[in-house]
């Protein structure tokens, strides 16, 4: 069994934007130098490991797709573990579907059908006219699964909705709760600790979110570290509200990657 392993949260953690925060890759580089097991852990369900781990590399951050957990994969082992042959009906972007095909799942097109599972992720093309019919396909049967909680995201011009907002639509019109697979729900982090081959005992997750990143060490049982800067979603002038609406407290708290890259080099 794997110990001493990462999570490592991307955005507002390892860059924000397109633009890498100092330190991230010789963060990178020593934990690779070094051997520590460790998976870039995303909520965004949109890109596939190989796009994320470029976007990475064009950045200067060394990655490879296979050091890249996203939740996406979890959503798609979620169902495979449930019913291997599922049919699903798909509201999300490439890497959502992609995901969802690699795990040997049959994707739906049809309303006519109903599938087994309607899947909900970030979807920058959504409308009336998906809403409705997802929402249909719920409130005919089919499982409600949203890969993350997110309800806002950082972008060029101000704030965008994240998929939790999306995915609030769909719960107001059916009734019905999702099944969330993204941070802070253990599912995505029990599947990371799968893939490193290891249990939450050995992990420690390191973000700037208090609600998802924090959170999800709570609730998974694994060791939690802040990166508290003023740029993250977690600052010096929230970390109080934000704790109390995390309902989480860090185990550890860093201010940049430097700090990271010390506190890294004393876990061997
Ligand atoms: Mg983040």
């Amino acid at each position: 069994m794997a110990q001493n392993c990462l999570l490592i949260d991307l955005d507002g953690t390892l860059y924000h934007g397109e633009r890498m925060v100092p330190g991230a890759d010789t963060l990178i580089t020593t934990l690779n130098e070094q051997g520590i097991p460790f998976l870039f852990l995303t909520n965004n369900s949109s890109a596939t490991p190989q796009d994320v781990s470029a976007r990475l590399n064009k950045m200067g951050i060394p990655a490879t797709p296979q050091q890249v957990c996203t939740s996406s994969m979890a959503t798609a082992a979620y169902i495979a573990e449930h019913k291997a042959d599922a049919t699903v009906a798909v509201f999300g972007e490439h890497g959502l579907r992609s995901a969802i095909t690699e795990a040997g799942l049959t994707i739906v097109d049809s309303v006519d059908a109903i599938p087994d599972y309607v899947v909900q992720g970030i979807d920058r093309e959504f409308s009336y006219q998906k809403l409705a019919e997802a929402g249909r396909l719920i409130l005919a049967g089919a499982t409600f699964i949203s890969t993350n909680p997110d309800l806002l995201l950082p972008g060029a011009g101000g704030l965008m909705p994240g998929a939790g907002t999306l995915g609030s639509a769909l719960k107001a019109m059916t009734g019905t709760e999702p099944i969330v697979i993204g941070k802070p729900s253990a599912i995505l982090m029990n599947f990371a600790f799968t893939l490193l081959n290891t249990q939450a005992s050995e992990v420690t997750i390191i973000g700037d979110n208090m609600m998802t990143d924090i959170k999800a060490g709570t609730q998974s049982g694994c060791r939690s570290l802040l990166l508290l800067t003023d740029e993250g979603v977690t600052t010096p002038q929230n970390i109080e509200i934000h704790q109390k609406l995390a309902e989480s407290k860090p185990d550890l708290i860093k201010h940049n990657l430097q700090e990271i890259e010390q506190w890294v080099l004393t876990l061997h």
